[in-house]
């Protein structure tokens, strides 16, 4: 188990300390399935962002210590009462409840998408869940893409945005992507992206006003405080400013004349918004790994870190050093 402890509660920065340290390893009793719910022997565990916001604080916990991580796959050990799928034996992908980092979990039996091995392993199930699901959300719904349209993806070498720049394409966008790095420029092209700015080094208007004089039609934007603005700006009129994350910091207020300007669409989702029904969950759930079956959706782990080295994967996601998909390894 991998406990967090609320450690400097900076509300609107994930700048402050970074306190990996916090992450230790607890024992507890293992769970035990009650009605409608199915313990789980976790394999993999997804590391995700909005990890980080919650060991740092940004977001806040339940209750301390807590712990972490929000997508796992394994094995299900044990059904309660009125179950009838999965069943024990089964390998199951799940979203979890702030509880992925730990060898037991339980869940519910309903949210468990049982995976056959041979096709979807265990890795890439835990690898492309909820980073799928935000891409595929985002791209269906907070801004519908099609065929002829121009979006922007920020951090496009990230977890998150190599699957918006797969998805986009799949949908027929041409895509411009940023990143912070001439490495990570070639992990976007890779994934599909038609032009790169680095905008580190690079004015982003600019380059990308050069590339489309009118803008585009939707800004996917996960990285938040530092790059909101510019996003505003390379929006043509009517554009969608789809605001996700926070990875440098939250957005401060928004003015609400700077979306006049353009008669723009500003949108702040969260992915849970969209898997409210269980009907919704799976559809989206269902399509997601279609796809990844496919190989319309081609997620990249970029390390596949051991539970203890956990507070590792946290130092590399948040200095800026991985690209792609972190995975941990629960050991038996
Ligand atoms: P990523 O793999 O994208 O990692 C974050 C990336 O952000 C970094 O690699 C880095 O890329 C970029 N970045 C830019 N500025 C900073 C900074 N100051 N500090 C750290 N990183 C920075 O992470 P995820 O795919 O897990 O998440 C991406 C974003 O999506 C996060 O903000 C997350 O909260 C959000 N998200 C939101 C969801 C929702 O429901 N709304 C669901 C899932 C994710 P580079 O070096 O190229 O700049």
């Amino acid at each position: 188990l991998v406990a967090a402890e609320r450690a400097y509660g900076v509300a609107g920065s994930t700048r402050g300390p970074a306190r990996f340290e916090a992450l230790v390893a607890e024992t507890e009793a293992d769970p035990t399935a009650g009605p409608g719910e199915i313990v789980v022997r976790n394999y993999f565990a997804g590391v995700n962002y909005i990890d980080t916001y919650f060991r740092s604080g940004l977001y806040p916990t339940q209750q301390l210590p807590a712990t972490l991580g929000n997508e796992a796959s394994g094995v299900v050990v044990e059904v309660g009462p009125n179950v009838t799928t999965p069943s024990v034996g089964d390998h199951v992908v799940y979203m979890a409840s702030q509880d992925a980092y730990t060898q037991y979990a339980k869940t519910s039996a309903k949210r468990a998408t049982k995976i056959n091995p041979d096709l979807l392993p265990l890795d890439t199930a835990a690898a492309v869940l909820l980073q799928g699901l935000t891409a595929h959300a985002l791209v269906t719904r907070a801004y519908p893409v099609s065929r002829g349209d121009w979006v922007l993806v920020q951090a496009g070498a990230g977890g998150t945005g190599r699957l918006l720049i797969q998805l986009c394409k799949h949908f027929g966008a041409t895509v411009i992507a940023t990143v912070s790095t001439e490495e990570k420029a070639q992990v976007a092209r890779a994934a599909g992206a038609d032009h790169v700015i680095l905008y580190s080094h690079e004015d982003v208007p600019q380059a990308l006003l050069k590339i489309v004089p009118e803008g585009v039609h939707a800004v996917f934007d996960g990285v938040g405080k530092a790059t909101f603005d510019d996003g505003l700006k390379v929006l043509r009129y009517e554009g969608s400013m789809v605001s996700f994350g926070n990875s440098s910091g939250t957005v401060p207020p928004v003015n609400l004349f700077d979306i006049a300007q353009k008669n723009l669409r500003l949108m702040r989702p969260r992915l849970y918004g969209y898997l409210v029904s269980d009907e919704d969950y799976h559809r989206h759930v269902d399509e997601v790994i279609r796809l990844t079956q496919d190989r319309v959706i081609d997620v990249k782990v970029f390390k596949t870190y051991e539970l203890a080295d956990v507070a590792q994967a946290h130092a590399d996601l948040e200095g800026r050093r991985s690209t792609g998909k972190l995975l941990l390894r629960i050991p038996p």
